[in-house]
């Protein structure tokens, strides 16, 4: 499950959460000051490793560089 990274323009404050996909288009507000005026970062995969795609594919190959 990805992991989304939103600031809230309002007062600043910096979060993270973490939700399937299918609600990546919901709307967050803020935890500290409840705007709807949050911005979306980036997303990380919190499952899985490493900057590195497709290497749970490969087995026989060592995945941690
Ligand atoms: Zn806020």
């Amino acid at each position: 499950m990805p992991v989304y990274e939103y600031q809230c323009k309002e007062c600043g404050h910096h979060f993270d959460k973490l939700k399937p996909m299918s609600k990546m288009d919901e709307k967050e507000e803020c935890p500290k000051c409840s705007s709807n005026d949050i911005v979306r970062k980036l997303s990380v995969f919190a499952v899985g490793s490493g900057s590195k795609s497709g290497c749970s594919a490969s087995q026989q190959e060592s995945c941690g560089g």
